[in-house]
C-alpha cells in the first residue's frame, strides 16, 4: 500500500524542492546624496548614511568618488567634502555606478555582497548565489 500524501503535503513538497523564485526581487533603491554646493565646494552630508545603507564604508564610498570626479575630498564635522562644483545630478549618477560596480552581483543582480581583499586584489562576493568577481581597488 503506497504512501499517500494529502494534497497540502504535495504543495508543501513541491515549494520545498522548488528553486527560491526570483519574484521577490524588490528593486534595489539607490540612495540619494544630498550635496550642497559652497563657493568652490561641494559638500556631501549624508555620505555615511549611504555607506551604512549600502553596507560599505564611508572612506571607501568617498575614495571612489574623488576618484571618479577627479577630485579631491576633506572631511570636517562629519560631513565630507569635494573640491569642485558637482551637481547632485552628477553625484547620483556616480553612486549609482559605484552600486552597480561594488554592491550588485555581476551574476544575480542582487545587492547582498561583500567586499573582500586577497592578496592585495579587491573581490566582490554574492552572499546570494556565490558568485566572486574582481573589482576596482580603490587607492
Ligand atoms: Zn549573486
Amino acid at each position: 500500500m503506497p504512501f499517500k500524501y494529502t494534497y497540502e503535503q504535495m504543495l508543501d513538497r513541491l515549494y520545498k524542492i522548488l528553486p527560491k523564485t526570483k519574484a521577490s526581487s524588490t528593486r534595489f533603491e539607490v540612495p540619494k546624496i544630498q550635496g550642497s554646493i559652497q563657493g568652490n565646494r561641494t559638500i556631501i552630508s549624508n555620505l555615511q548614511q549611504i555607506a551604512k545603507k549600502l553596507s560599505r564604508k564611508e572612506e571607501h564610498l568617498a575614495k571612489y568618488f574623488a576618484k571618479s570626479l577627479a577630485t579631491t575630498k576633506d572631511s570636517k564635522d562629519g560631513r565630507t567634502i569635494f573640491i569642485g562644483k558637482f551637481g547632485s545630478n552628477k553625484l547620483n549618477e556616480k553612486l549609482a555606478r559605484y552600486v552597480k560596480e561594488f554592491i550588485l552581483c555581476d551574476q544575480c543582480g542582487k545587492p547582498d555582497t561583500v567586499l573582500i581583499r586577497e592578496k592585495g586584489i579587491t573581490f566582490k562576493r554574492c552572499e546570494a548565489c556565490g558568485a566572486k568577481s574582481t573589482v576596482r581597488t580603490l587607492k
